[in-house]
């Protein structure tokens, strides 16, 4: 009988991409994937170390599992348990000494070694650990076969690390420099992703705008290229691609913008400050104004685009003018949804040993007045889709019979009763109501069922 598998995925999408390959890796060897860490033989926890909180919530969750491995070991059972992901990558042995009851540990480019690590594991009374940069590409070494249904709306790994190293950021330490996968390889996976239900692609990079990955007409292909001819898969209905950095987001991907109606007019570009001293002091390599002329670019040539930012208040050194400078930049741009952190030092980053670092109460009030600004913005973007008539790709059932959630080419998630239709349908809707974090929406047989034009419309908060 197979053994059960249960991974849980912390952090960024790219962890959740990560896991589903994990789990491609270990289904050849006698797993199957569980949903409930209870019944499972091994749980490998997928962390993220991105900010103190993140990292602490992984020793909790060990504890809680060196627990149930007792009442197993209890019971005449075993559990294996495993980390993975950016903690694993960053602490390494030292994990190893908080929580000697771990049996693997693997970084993020090593976890196609998996079954290896586990039998090495099996015939030892140490724990496994590989946390390696390894000159083979995990991409190259990974089954093609997926050990689950992609879902109607996918991920695609294009590019991995970081050069950019901002003085806040861990990424480039924990997944090493930026590497591009070759575009063959991508626009194969992307090809198996549709043939088993995908119908939107986000290509996925920590730095994904830096993408450069060897043509197959021997040449070096930019992002955009690449969204050109993902674009022409049929079936594949929408493409998204995240995170990027302002920096990288040159004339060419602009224009993909403008031309290529697969791609959805929705933007994650993190800005992180409007503040040029602050920008200078976390290393961001653009001042604020860059930014906006980006998003004026942007706009006109897609204007419906809408924008989804990341902002961190209290880095070290900055002060309320510098605060304000973020609010006005916000006031001006206007996003649809952003993200927002207070600065959490993190070892062996320079803005971490920095002077002027900020107490934690004026974090906590800056926080929670951005915090306000862009709940209003999103509010305001929301309610302006109430009346208006979208294409919404159907991606799972709801919680009430006939009912379906999916998302607009905007990103927000959508109810609407369909009982004719099923996930991956790109159906027309009315939306007929703005919630939180959702609308709610009726279908209308004559409405659009394709993307937009890119060159009509406005986004709702522009
Ligand atoms: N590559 C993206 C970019 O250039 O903006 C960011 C990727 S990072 C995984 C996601 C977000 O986490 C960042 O945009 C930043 O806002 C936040 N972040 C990273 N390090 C942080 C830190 N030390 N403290 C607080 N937030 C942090
Ligand atoms: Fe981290 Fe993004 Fe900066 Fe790279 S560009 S160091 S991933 S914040």
């Amino acid at each position: 009988m197979a053994k059960k598998l249960f991974i849980k995925t912390y952090g960024c999408q790219m962890n959740v991409y990560d896991s589903g390959r994990m789990a491609d890796a270990l289904v050849p060897h006698g797993y199957a994937v569980t949903d409930r860490a209870d019944d499972a033989d091994l749980v490998i926890l997928n962390t993220c170390h991105i900010r103190e909180k993140a990292a602490e919530k992984v020793y909790s969750e060990l504890g809680r599992l060196q627990q149930l491995r007792r009442r197993r070991q209890e019971a005449g059972d075993d559990l294996l348990i495993g980390v993975a992901g950016c903690v694993a990558q960053a602490e390494g042995a030292v994990l190893l000494e908080r929580a000697p009851y771990v049996d693997i540990v693997v970084g993020p480019q090593s976890y196609h070694r998996l079954p290896e690590l586990l039998h090495r594991r099996a015939r030892s009374r140490n724990a496994a650990l590989d946390i390696d940069f390894p000159l083979e590409s995990k991409f190259d070494r990974l089954p093609e076969e997926m050990a689950a249904a992609p879902g109607v709306a996918a991920f695609l790994t294009v590019q991995e690390g970081c050069d950019k190293f901002c003085t806040f950021c861990v990424v480039p330490y924990t997944r090493g420099v930026e590497a591009s996968r070759p575009a063959i390889a991508i626009l194969a996976e992307a090809r198996r992703l549709v043939a088993a239900g995908a119908r939107e692609i986000t290509l996925l990079g920590q730095n994904v705008n830096a993408y450069r990955g060897a043509g197959p007409d021997g040449r070096n292909w930019d992002l955009a290229r690449l969204i050109r001819a993902l674009a022409e898969i049929d079936g594949l209905q929408r493409i998204r691609y995240t995170t990027s950095h302002p920096r990288d987001l040159g004339p060419e991907l602009i224009a993909a913008h403008g031309e290529v109606a697969k791609l959805m007019p929705f933007l994650h570009l993190p800005v992180q400050s409007g503040s040029d001293r602050i920008l200078s002091a976390m290393n961001r390599r653009h001042s604020a104004d860059e930014y906006r002329r980006t998003i004026e670019r942007l706009r006109r040539a897609r204007p419906d685009i809408a924008l989804s930012s990341d902002f961190i208040v209290g880095f070290p050194g900055e002060s309320d003018g510098d605060f304000r400078a973020t609010l006005a930049l916000v006031e001006e741009i206007g996003f649809a949804q952003a993200f927002s952190f207070k600065y959490s030092p993190r070892p062996g980053t320079p803005a971490a040993s920095m002077r002027g670092q900020v107490n934690d109460r004026i974090k906590t009030e800056r926080l929670a007045e951005l915090q306000a600004l862009l709940a209003q913005q999103s509010d305001a973007f929301q309610q302006a889709t109430v009346g208006r008539t979208l294409p919404v790709l159907l991606e799972r059932p709801g919680r009430y019979p006939g009912q379906l959630v999916g998302r607009t080419p905007h990103l927000q998630a959508v109810h609407v009763a369909a009982p004719d239709a099923g996930p991956g349908d790109l159906i027309g809707v009315l939306i007929t109501a703005s919630h939180a974090h959702s609308l709610a929406a009726e279908p209308i047989a004559s409405a659009p069922v394709v993307a937009p034009d890119p060159q009509q419309g406005r986004a709702a908060c522009a």
